[in-house]
């Protein structure tokens, strides 16, 4: 194949990628124990009566010990580990930036391969160290469909949903990144310390909507919970809706992991504006979901995630509303304060009245803590996410800095 002499730099650079990208071989990552038996044997790699003890043997070298080469495979033979290069990759996406935040979040921007004939995406994964835990943020869609009047991902239209194998890359790569595959060179055996892992905690609050790409974060979940793998325990493990009410069933019934709801506001005509999903799946049926979540108690409470929106949403009028929509449902109430972005009207209430607000809340009973902003230096705070194909142009950055330093948007 010739490359034409007239493209642009550009241009010749993403034709190569895409060619080189469309030669890649399938990736093992993200195929269920299932998946991974049939592809081995369809591939001729694998006799039929091997299957199963090879895809053990793989699941725990890929989510285990977190391994990213067949040739570090040790107790599988050199000759099969070569046969296993020539058809497939347990590779990692390309890592086109790390920023490490003054407040130590870090932020991370993947690239990944063209799925048919599509373009690379890109999109951004997040760390945020704690006290005693590290919560690690992953995106579900490269952009969003959905268009919530103050968050920045919304601005950006939606290119295309993560598959499995990109979603669960997210935490993988972050492991390696943080060292936190410790064992990954012992060769007898590997001890997973249940306690201390940096990423102890996942939620899928990143790019996109994790209910409109339900069936690929479904997988991915169901195997980053997996006792014999990477085993985060479901109760460590949240996705969050802007409120996909057919979905939220399923995610108690079919995944099983903790619910969060984008709520923002306590009467339609409010959500309708800041989370338009709420015209079709208006508030009566998403608390009525909520009600009925399965597994739901007061040990596995909903998270309400309520954004603090200067003198839209933050009055104690809005805060006693709030209980009495939530009345009876086992909830914990997240504030966000606000993150501002190039071009937004919003801004972040004051610190009082957040205070106020969470007061009212907790006298009401229920747990009510403030978010502390993470990362804002370096866009790596909520709403503040936005890929690659969209980075933000040098003078919106200015901006923004200069609003930061203003004081706009500052808890
Ligand atoms: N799409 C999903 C998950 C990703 S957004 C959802 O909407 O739930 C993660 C959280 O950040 C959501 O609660 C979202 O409403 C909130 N958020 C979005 N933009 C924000 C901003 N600019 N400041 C603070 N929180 C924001
Ligand atoms: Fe999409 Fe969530 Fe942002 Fe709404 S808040 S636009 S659902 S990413």
């Amino acid at each position: 194949m010739t490359v034409s002499l007239d493209l642009t730099a550009e241009g010749a650079r993403d034709a190569l990628r895409a060619r080189s990208a469309s030669a890649e071989k399938p990736s093992l990552i993200g195929l269920t124990r299932a998946e991974l038996a049939e592809a081995l044997v369809a591939s001729g790699v694998v006799p039929e009566r091997q299957a199963k003890m090879r895809v053990q043997q793989l699941w725990h070298w890929m989510y285990v010990r977190g391994v990213s080469d067949f040739a570090h495979m040790f107790n599988i033979s050199k000759d099969l580990r070569a046969e296993l290069d020539k058809h497939f990759t347990v590779a990692r996406p390309e890592i086109v930036e790390e920023q490490v935040s003054s407040d130590g979040t870090r932020k991370w921007l993947f690239r990944f391969p063209p799925r048919g004939a599509g373009r690379p995406v890109e999109i951004e994964t997040v760390y945020i160290p704690e006290e005693g835990r590290g919560t690690l943020c992953i995106s579900s869609q490269v952009g969003c469909t959905l268009t919530c009047s103050f968050c920045h991902t919304g601005t950006q239209k939606l290119v295309r949903n993560l598959t499995t194998e990109e979603i669960l890359a997210q935490l993988l790569t972050a492991r390696d990144r943080l060292g936190d595959f410790p064992d990954r060179d012992t060769p007898d055996g590997a001890i997973v310390p249940a306690e201390g892992r940096k990423v102890s905690n996942i939620v899928m609050m990143g790019m996109g909507e994790p209910l409109y790409n339900f069936e690929a974060v479904k997988k991915a979940l169901l195997i980053a919970s997996d006792g014999d793998g990477l085993s985060l325990s479901k109760r460590r493990i949240t996705l969050s809706t802007s409120g996909v009410v057919p979905n939220i069933a399923r995610t108690g019934t079919e995944i099983g992991v903790m619910l969060a709801i984008s709520l923002h506001a306590t009467n339609d005509d409010l959500r309708d504006l800041l989370v338009p999903i709420n015209k079709k799946f208006p508030l009566k049926d998403l608390i009525a979901a909520c009600r009925a979540y399965p597994g739901l108690s007061n040990a596995r409470r909903i998270t309400f995630e309520y954004v603090m929106l200067k003198d839209v949403n933050d009055s104690l009028e809005d805060a006693k509303a709030l209980v009495k929509l939530l009345k009876g449902i086992p909830a914990k109430i997240n504030l966000i304060p606000f993150n501002p972005w190039p071009g937004t009207n919003y801004q972040c209430s004051d610190w009082e009245t957040i205070e106020k607000f969470a007061d009212t809340i907790n006298n009401a009973g229920y747990a009510s803590p403030i978010r502390t902003p993470r990362g804002r230096d370096i866009l790596a705070a909520c709403g503040q996410l936005k890929s690659e194909s969209e980075r933000m142009r040098k003078v919106d950055r200015l901006a923004l800095e200069a609003m930061m330093i203003a004081g706009h948007g500052e808890a």
